[in-house]
């Protein structure tokens, strides 16, 4: 079974959450192995390749997705923008994007690059990081309200009041400790 999450609605938030439960400091990395990378790639649906990665794919991957978590948290209204990571996730947003094209599969069409790279699925991830950071979507950007997890993601629902990253997880968890406190105080 995966131990990647993938609750965030974008590419990019989901990519942050490769960095789980964060308040401990060091939280769990997830991809700890440049094959780790490789297999987020296809899991997150960008690829269905599992290509070669090395170190420096790695350490660029960790590079900008800490980039993408702390300007996320800006728009959470916790601090201002760092001009490093403003330049950092900028660059990969830069790259000359590889091309891309329409291919069938199983359950309809997907999108696909022509020559994915581990630098061009980068790139990817911080064009997406881009494009939601700087859009009026970002106000639906919410940190799960669980004291013990620290995801990030979209919240999609009509009135914008989801709490938890997921209801399987931290929303029923947080149900239980209340019916405890109730049946027990
Ligand atoms: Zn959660």
């Amino acid at each position: 079974m995966s131990d990647f999450r993938f609750l965030g609605g974008r590419l990019s938030v989901n990519f942050t959450a490769t960095l789980g439960l964060r308040w401990r400091e060091p939280g769990v990395e997830r991809l700890a192995t440049p094959a780790d990378l490789a297999r987020w790639f296809v899991e997150a649906g960008v690829t269905d390749q599992h290509m070669a990665t090395g170190p420096e794919d790695l350490s660029d991957a960790h590079h900008l997705r800490e980039a993408i978590y702390r300007l996320a948290r800006t728009r959470l209204g916790h601090g201002h923008p760092d001009d490093a990571d403003l330049a950092l996730v900028n660059l990969w947003a830069a790259r000359r994007p590889a091309p891309i094209s329409l291919r069938p599969t199983p359950d309809g069409l997907s999108a696909r690059l022509d020559e994915p790279t581990p630098p061009g699925l980068l790139a990817l991830i911080g064009r997406d990081a881009v494009d939601l950071l700087g859009d009026p979507e970002a106000a639906r950007l919410r940190e799960c309200a669980g004291p013990e997890c620290s995801l990030l993601y979209i919240d999609t629902s009509r009135a914008g009041n989801r709490r938890w990253c997921s209801m399987d997880s931290c929303g029923s968890r947080d149900k239980m400790s209340r019916y405890r406190r109730r049946t027990t105080g």
